[in-house]
């Protein structure tokens, strides 16, 4: 019988992983049964990551960085076997990402006012105990990215993880708080409970000791955090449509938006959702997504059988949300080589495959008369999410109208879609974008309050 070498290699990584899996919540820095203990064992460091100096907080932010790295691997095949989403090379780099480009204490800025009537600085203070909540998507990675941030700046936080990813989170939270401790910092300085439930964020969203939730999801966390009551920062959904123009480089345009659109199945909220092309290059583009970016096109019935395997009555199949294209088209009985990354096909914005958030490597070619009909057409798609698009072209014209109309917090020109998130472009990591409450790409300062100390007639030494 012939063995084939990958697959049993592929076997004994995952069961290397899930025995990994078994071990990691035995560590139980930072685990609780109970939501309030949670909360309370987050307030107690609080108060003691708040004495620290800011050197201090750095060294725990450098700990998590270099432990991120060192786990990189284990918590990406952990994350895929637990949630059954993504890929598990993608979810390496996009851990790696977060160790090396999320911002620390560097995020925090002074402003200052000094005259004749002494010295007024603005200073950037914790707000105390955050309370976060986290998605099954980019589990770990929104952990690890929430926690450097929320700690650099002088907080604590306590999560309610998505249940289907509580382990890579708990594996997540037991490497922060040990990257605490070994700094000679508290212990709990990111917390959660064995099994997060909805009565669990809830007990979080109403507790006196939480003054700002950070929600990132769907619309509906997003929204239940901002009707709390509280100060919230929402990190709601997206469906980022790629426009292409006839003056893009239209070979370039179809490498970058399968890359992106590819990358870890299509989870990330900023990924290339569907494809709106001006007529005169449209079967241009198409050509070299299927003839060399490994594009596999669907007829009018694969679509309808796709549809009704992806799109239940109920919404998404979570069975299908994160899998790789050969697996999608494998449940519609299609069998494709290896190479074969993404699906497409053309059809109209309204086509459900087109016009719903999939987070799968399923893309939709919609055709556009010319710029003006393409930008209404992905306005309409990005459904007044305001929180992604890209655009292929080189006319500054168009795209400042597009960028104008389409009034996203994040907009790529000409390149993969994870070049928002500084992969291949400039700039801070994150993975919690506030497209519903305007802060953006969130970092460290994102979590602070504005405090004003004043120093009257004095220390002015100009
Ligand atoms: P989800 O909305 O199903 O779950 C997200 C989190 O919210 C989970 O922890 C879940 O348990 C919790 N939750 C859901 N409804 C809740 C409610 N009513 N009250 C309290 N908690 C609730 O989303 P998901 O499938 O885990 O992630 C995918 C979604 O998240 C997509 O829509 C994607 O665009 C979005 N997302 C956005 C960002 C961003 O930065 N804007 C980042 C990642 C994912």
């Amino acid at each position: 019988m012939l063995i084939n070498e990958n697959l049993v290699q592929d076997i004994v990584q995952e069961v290397v992983a899930k025995m990994q899996i078994a071990e990691a919540p035995g560590g139980k820095h930072g685990v609780f049964t109970d939501m309030n203990d949670a909360i309370a064992a987050a307030k107690a460091s609080q108060a003691v990551i708040r004495r620290m100096s800011l050197d201090q907080r750095e060294q725990i932010i450098s700990n998590i960085r270099r432990k991120t790295h060192e786990n990189a691997e284990i918590i990406a095949r952990m994350g895929v076997n637990e949630t059954g989403m993504g890929n598990v090379g993608h979810k390496i780099l996009k851990h790696k990402l977060v160790a090396d480009k999320t911002p620390g204490t560097e995020d925090l800025k002074t402003t200052a006012w000094s005259g004749d009537r002494g010295l007024t600085l603005i200073e950037m203070g914790p707000f105390g105990v955050i309370g976060a909540i986290t998605p099954c998507t980019n589990p770990s990675e929104t952990v690890i990215c929430n926690s450097i941030g929320m700690i650099a700046a002088g907080n604590t936080v306590v999560f309610n993880p998505h249940p289907q990813a509580i382990r890579t989170s708990i594996f997540a939270l037991n490497m922060i708080n040990e990257a605490s401790l070994e700094a000679g910092g508290p212990d709990n300085v990111a917390c959660t409970v064995e099994k997060p439930t909805l009565e669990t964020s809830g007990i979080m969203m109403k507790h006196k000791d939480i003054p700002l939730l950070v929600a990132t999801g769907g619309p509906g966390v997003v929204t239940a955090v901002l009707s709390s009551g509280k100060r919230g920062i929402g990190a709601g959904a997206g469906n980022p449509p790629a426009v292409v123009d006839e003056t893009a480089d239209i070979r370039k345009a179809a490498e970058d938006i399968v890359n992106g659109c590819t990358f870890d199945n299509n989870l990330p909220c900023i990924a290339e959702k569907e494809i709106v092309a001006v007529e005169s290059i449209a079967d241009e583009l198409m050509h070299y997504m299927i003839s060399e970016q490994g594009c596999y096109l669907i007829s009018k019935e694969e679509q309808d059988r796709l549809t009704a395997t992806v799109l239940t009555p109920k919404g998404l199949n979570r069975k299908c949300v994160g899998r790789d294209a050969k697996t999608l088209l494998g449940m519609i009985g299609i069998t494709v080589p290896d190479n074969i990354r993404c699906i497409v096909f053309e059809g109209e914005k309204e086509h459900p495959l087109i016009a719903e958030e999939l987070m799968m490597p399923i893309l939709g070619v919609v055709r556009a008369r010319d710029i003006d009909d393409a930008i209404e057409k992905a306005v309409w798609l990005e459904h007044g999410n305001r929180h992604s698009a890209h655009i292929h072209s080189k006319n500054i014209d168009n795209i400042t109208k597009y960028a104008r109309e389409i009034d996203t917090a994040i907009l790529v020109k000409n390149a993969p879609s994870y070049a928002a998130l500084g992969f291949g472009g400039e700039g801070y990591c994150t993975f919690t974008i506030a497209s519903r409450t305007g802060e953006g790409l969130t970092s460290t300062k994102s979590f602070t309050k504005s405090r004003r100390c004043v120093m009257s007639d004095s220390l002015c030494i100009r």
